[in-house]
């Protein structure tokens, strides 16, 4: 890689520029579902958070949930019923399932139990609280103050004339309760109120505080000010020429007298070959739904490794298992007190990294293998992981590795990755050779061999791939005892890929499988010497 300093240390010397107190946000709008473009712009956000605190800056880091947006539609998820909401706030209309506040809560609860998940624990704001409580009304009175001036920045940008009676603020008709369908007709600094008519029919008068909300070209700069945001990440949508960045950095710095943040563009993030990853029943893909699958430190290594502005392209099938392998062989590396050179690669392992939650030491690829074998049974998982050398000691943290390989191996894992053990020794053990049978029973007897030193002994995955490769080489114990089984005092010429084929098919009934040294550690020894035996004698004759 070309790059040596990594992406978030670039913004974080820029902030250091800055004097006092840091102020990262990302912006959520809770109207449905939290998408894989947001749960990208919270994890570039909190690591760049994480980098400020580890250079001992003092820095905080918000989710600003806009809870006070009206709802623009009727949603594909959302009850036809659900029309006389559109326009009214989304903190005021009532939660889809029945048990929630509102329908804002609804859908924020889960997004933000998703971003838990993968260590994001952002001090949350929510609009419609900073609404109601007045925090926006001296906002709401400068803008208005301003109106013509804050029209001729966006003509300026839009080169379109902005109407005469448009408004920066859209009060909320009292009657029936939308922000979309009403006109500012006059305004009062002293007593913070708004008059206004309604589409409806409605006419009134409403305070400021809780009574609408800024059009969001306004708000955004508003909230930047209000809130004394330093840098925020957010979604290309608004960062084209004379986007909603470009008039907000205008805005708040002609009508508010402060400077916009640090604008840290994310690129767009998309799964699956055909731009949306799609479950096996159609249905796309949420973060939730992704989070089944992917560990979350692996999900953070996909977007923490790649520059913001660059697009994100990801296939949860084999392309997964490769960024598995990656992200494991920085652990390896990385993992360790003493770390070998590759500061590029270090920095983001570290910010990869989720501190304060457990994660789990087991490779993706290995638990697949690991599951396998013990067929989704999570007692004997926890076996093998003991016996595949590993801690047992966090039991959650492994429940949740088993459940994410099951769900992937059900949904996305392709053909070569997925096999089952065979209950008896596999018919297609006899289409196996007299080399490859008299290799097997040599190993199940050199296997039993060091299992008789003690029954403790446990023999790891390395040592289990190291044996088969020894076969090859004249005059060690495996040579000597195939020759010695195939009744010859020639030493057998021996192609270590033939005995690994006669591995598989003993026990898989196919001639390839997972990685042969993990796959054998993840076995009771008693369990490998009796298969091996049986089919070194096996004849189909005989079942
Ligand atoms: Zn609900
Ligand atoms: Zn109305």
């Amino acid at each position: 890689m070309a790059d040596t300093v990594h992406w978030a240390d670039v913004i974080a010397e820029n902030m250091l520029k800055e004097d006092g107190k840091h102020l990262v946000a990302a912006g959520i709008t809770p109207s449905g579902h939290i998408h894989t473009g947001n749960l990208r712009e919270f994890v570039t956000a909190d690591v760049v958070y994480r980098d400020l605190l580890d250079r001992g800056e003092d820095v905080d880091f918000i989710c600003i949930a806009d809870s006070y947006d009206p709802l623009h539609k009727v949603y594909p998820f959302l009850p036809e019923s659900y029309a006389e909401h559109v326009g009214k706030p989304i903190s005021e209309i009532p939660c889809p399932c029945g048990s929630c506040v509102n329908y804002a809560e609804h859908f924020l609860k889960p997004s933000l139990e998703a971003l838990r998940r993968i260590g994001i624990n952002p001090r949350i704001c929510k609009t419609d609280e900073m609404y109601r409580a007045g925090r926006f009304n001296e906002a709401i009175k400068t803008a208005l103050i301003n109106r013509e001036v804050i029209a001729k920045i966006l003509e300026e940008f839009s080169g379109k004339t902005v109407a005469s009676d448009w408004s920066p603020f859209n009060p909320r008709c009292n009657e029936c309760g939308k922000i979309t369908k009403t006109k500012v007709m006059g305004f009062n600094p002293e007593a913070e109120t708004v008059d206004y008519t309604c589409a409806c029919g409605h006419s009134g008068t409403e305070p400021m505080a809780g009574g609408g909300k800024l059009t969001w070209r306004v708000d955004w700069p508003a909230r930047w000010k209000i809130l004394g945001v330093t840098v925020e990440s957010f979604g290309k949508d608004h960062a084209p020429k004379g986007g909603s960045y470009d008039t907000g950095k205008r805005i708040v710095k002609e009508i508010y007298g402060h400077k916009a943040p640090y604008p840290v563009v994310c690129a767009q993030t998309t799964l699956g070959k055909r731009g949306t990853m799609y479950s096996s029943t159609g249905i796309a893909i949420s973060v939730s739904d992704m989070l089944e699958v992917i560990p979350p430190e692996i999900l953070r290594y996909l977007i923490i490794r790649t520059k913001p502005e660059k697009s994100i392209r990801f296939d949860p099938g084999q392309p997964f298992l490769t960024l598995a392998d990656e992200y494991e062989r920085l652990r390896v590396q990385f993992g360790r007190k003493d770390p070998s050179p590759g500061i590029f690669e270090k920095r983001i392992y570290e910010l990869s990294m989720l501190t304060g939650i457990y994660q789990s030491e087991i490779p993706f690829k290995q638990m697949t293998t690991i599951y396998q074998v013990a067929r989704g049974d999570f007692d004997q998982i926890l076996k093998i992981i003991k016996r595949s050398g590993f801690s047992i000691e966090n039991e959650k943290c492994i429940r949740d590795l088993k459940d994410n390989v099951s769900r992937w191996l059900e949904l996305y894992a392709p053909p070569f990755a997925k096999f089952k053990v065979k209950e008896k020794v596999p018919v297609q053990v006899a289409t196996i050779s007299e080399l490859q049978k008299a290799f097997l029973s040599a190993f199940a007897a050199l296997i039993e061999a060091k299992g008789e030193v003690s029954k403790e002994i446990k023999i790891s995955g390395e040592e289990y791939h190291m044996l088969v490769y020894s076969a090859k080489k004249e005059g060690s114990e495996l040579n000597r005892k195939i020759a010695e089984r195939l009744n010859t005092q020639v030493a057998p010429q021996i192609d270590p890929g033939d005995l690994f084929k006669a591995i598989y098919i003993s026990i898989l009934g196919q001639g390839s499988g997972p990685r042969a040294g993990w796959f054998l550690s993840s076995f009771e020894k008693e369990f490998l010497i009796k298969r091996f035996e049986e089919a070194s004698t096996y004849s189909p004759g005989k079942r």
